[in-house]
């Protein structure tokens, strides 16, 4: 579903990515982890074609993110590290608005939002303003917004930093619920997380990939 192959992206002297290939395949929830500033959000951002590559390619159901960046981003919902959201919003509010952005209308956009509330557990706080709600609730706006045009494939950008160890495993739950029938690719710096969710690692240190096996795997050689 995903193929990313010989990625580089360079800033000035800097080698963010540098010669990143993987793939991950309808049903994979596949773990992206390294430390901060190994180049985990560039790939994802490239994997977007929201930053332009330096060489290598990335397709998307076999789409060219650089050839039909549109027909990549109506299949990737996107959760990005530091997701901007409006605070003064009521969550519904936002989703429609979210909603109406990707050409939903009527009764399709409000069928669209009841399921995505319910879908990331936001029933009782979808009469709330986000800014009233804890980070780990927010997330789940973050949520769905990723999912409002029913991607195939998820990329979440760190999506569980920041938040307490209960947030953290409610959205681990809704992660593993949603990798059941997507590609999910999400980055962390914390193996536990890939260890709890994924069952593949893709190891990424300096740009450059360092593992891409079964967790089970990585776990028998740590
Ligand atoms: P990660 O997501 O793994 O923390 P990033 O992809 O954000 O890593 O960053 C990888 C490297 O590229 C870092 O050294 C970062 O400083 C650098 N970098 C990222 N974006 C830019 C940019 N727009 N301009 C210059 N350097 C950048
Ligand atoms: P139905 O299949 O009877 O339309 P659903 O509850 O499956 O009922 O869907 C209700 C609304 O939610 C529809 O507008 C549908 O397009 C939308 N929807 C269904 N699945 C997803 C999804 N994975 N992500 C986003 N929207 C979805």
């Amino acid at each position: 579903m995903v193929e990313v192959e010989h990625l580089v992206k360079t800033y000035g002297a800097q080698q963010a990515v540098d010669d990143i290939s993987f793939r991950a395949d309808k049903g994979e929830i596949v773990g992206f982890l390294g430390p901060n500033g190994a180049g985990k959000s560039t790939t994802m951002k490239m994997a977007l074609g929201y930053v332009p590559p330096t060489a290598g390619t990335v397709r998307v159901a076999g789409f060219d993110v650089r050839e039909q960046p549109l027909e990549v981003r109506r299949r990737v919902g996107y959760l990005p590290e530091h997701n901007p959201l409006y605070l003064d919003m009521y969550v519904h509010e936002y989703l429609e608005f979210i909603g109406g952005v990707h050409g939903l209308r009527g009764r399709e956009l409000r069928q669209r939002v009841a399921w995505l509330v319910q879908r990331v557990g936001l029933t009782r706080e979808q009469n709330k303003q986000i800014g009233a709600l804890s980070k780990g609730y927010r997330q789940r706006v973050g949520l769905a917004e990723a999912l409002v045009h029913d991607p195939e494939v998820l990329i979440l950008d760190e999506p569980t930093t920041g938040l307490d160890p209960n947030q953290i495993s409610e959205i681990r739950d809704l992660i593993r619920e949603l990798g059941e029938n997507k590609t999910v690719i999400f980055s962390t710096h914390i193996l536990p997380e890939v260890a709890a969710l994924c069952s593949r690692a893709v190891i990424i240190s300096r740009g450059r990939l360092v593992a891409d096996a079964p967790v089970a795997e990585l776990a028998a050689r740590a």
